[in-house]
């Protein structure tokens, strides 16, 4: 029927809209590589703001004590306590405690939300084993992994630039994070000290390379994306400081605020945007990460239930609700295996109301995930190449072999299996057979927490 039709053509459209052809890839990962150089030379050079870390000594092995980290970045926290046990002993123990954050708490107060994570780490720290306790006079260590862009100070002080995925609170914009998580941890009456500020992309990074010395960059497909890498410090012209003994400087890129005309974007990612808590930023995130990728199916089912009546003669009103259509859905739904896509009906049925639908109708919302996914899935690998390319890892040197590992976390890229083997197999499109057969990408389950320790103890007060 015409209506049919129509819903077919703007699934085309769609499709059009969002090719990554190898070649548009490549524009992207150069228009990266780029925009990393002007992000090194100085300071707002670039939408990348390729923040200076201050982690100029990745860990070692030789990391000794009790650690505790913390990290921010989503809806959930975690705090982790690990023993490390020095260059044999390595990780003795871990515990670990994830804790949700009512939403009421991600647009409130910057106290109301440093209270109540102060608060679940004081009940974590309590946990503690007898042995464990720290000597008398000494105080608790930990790793803050804040995923969020700070503008980083020193190793253990930063201030937050801006909130990203869905946070919003005023007056933390501008004050040190590791202030407000110290003044909030004296208020509960613990005694800790934070040691290490970190981004989720660093803290994935360090404890990366502590288990493998060929780590050189760390990337996060989460809610949000995010990559760091070890740059050369004399590659970095605004760094006016000491270059480190160590010649690195561990580089936050903050690379979901990347964009570039060779981004394929669409009307509905135009939409998602204006209608997002930070209209304008994030554009690279906005087309890649978990927090956006279920919507952007859900705009174009929409678009198909207003203008080709898909779903019958009414708009199924759930569908007009802003991310009720969560990447784990998507993702769910674009993984049914089942010959009538029995998936597909029940997560129609169940998260927005729609049954009765055909196999016809459930093959095209497949074919929309799918579309959106790859393309997601694709840039993020051009990214990846990008940072190669920076590198000058792209290419065999006098055909010297070196081994490079990216370190992956993130529930996008742990969950979803179709856009992390997509992501894998555009990376080896892109870097050719030779070249691919040296870069490994290593899935570092939450090593961010175990970075984060490990940097603690790297700039312990007691070393
Ligand atoms: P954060 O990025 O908030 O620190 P995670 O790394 O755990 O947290 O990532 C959580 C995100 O991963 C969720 O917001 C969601 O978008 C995505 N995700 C989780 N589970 C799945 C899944 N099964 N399929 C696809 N995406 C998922
Ligand atoms: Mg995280």
């Amino acid at each position: 029927s015409g209506k049919w039709a129509r819903a077919m053509a703007i699934l085309q459209d769609f499709e059009d809209k969002c090719g990554t052809p190898i070649g548009k890839l490549r524009q992207v990962a150069d228009a990266m590589t780029v925009e990393m150089h002007a992000g090194l030379a100085s300071e707002g050079g670039s939408k990348l703001k390729m923040i200076i870390s201050y982690v100029d000594n990745l860990p070692s092995g030789d990391e000794k004590g009790l650690f505790y980290a913390l990290d921010l970045g989503g809806t959930n926290f975690r705090v982790l306590r690990v023993q490390l046990g020095g260059t044999d002993k390595r990780v003795v123990d871990q515990e670990f405690d994830e804790v949700s954050i009512p939403p009421h708490l991600m647009t409130g107060s910057s106290e109301a939300l440093f209270d109540y994570i102060a608060t679940a780490l004081k009940k974590f720290v309590a946990t503690e084993g007898e042995g464990l306790h720290p000597a008398s006079g000494r105080q608790r260590e930990l790793g803050f992994t804040f995923s969020f862009p700070v503008r980083q100070v020193s190793i253990s002080s930063g201030t937050l630039i801006k909130w990203t995925k869905g946070f919003n609170i005023e007056d933390t914009v501008g004050q040190d994070v590791v202030g407000e998580l110290t003044k909030a941890i004296e208020k509960v009456g613990l005694d800790m000290r934070v040691s290490a500020l970190v981004n989720d992309t660093i803290g994935t990074l360090a404890g990366g390379r502590y288990y493998d010395r060929d780590v050189i960059a760390a990337v996060i497909l989460g809610t949000g994306t995010n990559a760091a890498y070890v740059e050369r410090a004399h590659a970095i012209p605004k760094w006016h400081g000491l270059l480190p003994k160590s010649g690195d400087m561990v580089i936050n890129m903050e690379w979901g605020n990347f964009r570039s005309s060779h981004l394929p974007l669409t009307e509905y990612d135009q939409a998602l945007d204006a209608e997002s808590l930070n209209p304008g930023e994030q554009i690279f995130e906005k087309t890649i990460s978990g927090m956006y990728l279920g919507d952007i199916v859900r705009r174009v089912l929409c678009r198909m239930a207003e203008e080709a009546e898909f779903f019958g003669d009414t708009v199924p009103p759930k569908l007009k609700i802003p991310f009720i259509l969560r990447t784990p859905d998507m993702s769910a739904m674009h993984h049914d295996t089942s010959s009538d896509l029995r998936v597909v009906g029940s997560k129609l049925k169940d998260v927005l109301e729609i049954s009765n639908t055909s196999l016809k109708m459930r093959k095209v919302i497949v074919e929309v995930c799918d579309i959106v996914a790859t393309r997601g899935a694709r840039l993020s690998a051009a990214g990846i190449f990008g940072i190669l390319k920076k590198l000058g890892r792209d290419t065999i040197k006098d055909g010297e072999k070196q081994k490079a590992v990216i370190a992956l976390d993130g529930g996008l890229y742990e969950h979803y299996s179709k856009f992390s083997s997509c992501m894998e197999s555009t990376l080896k499109e892109l870097l050719g057979e030779e070249v691919a057969d040296n870069i490994v990408i290593q899935h570092s389950n939450d090593g961010s927490g175990i970075g984060a320790a490990l940097l603690a103890a790297s700039h312990s007060q007691y070393l």
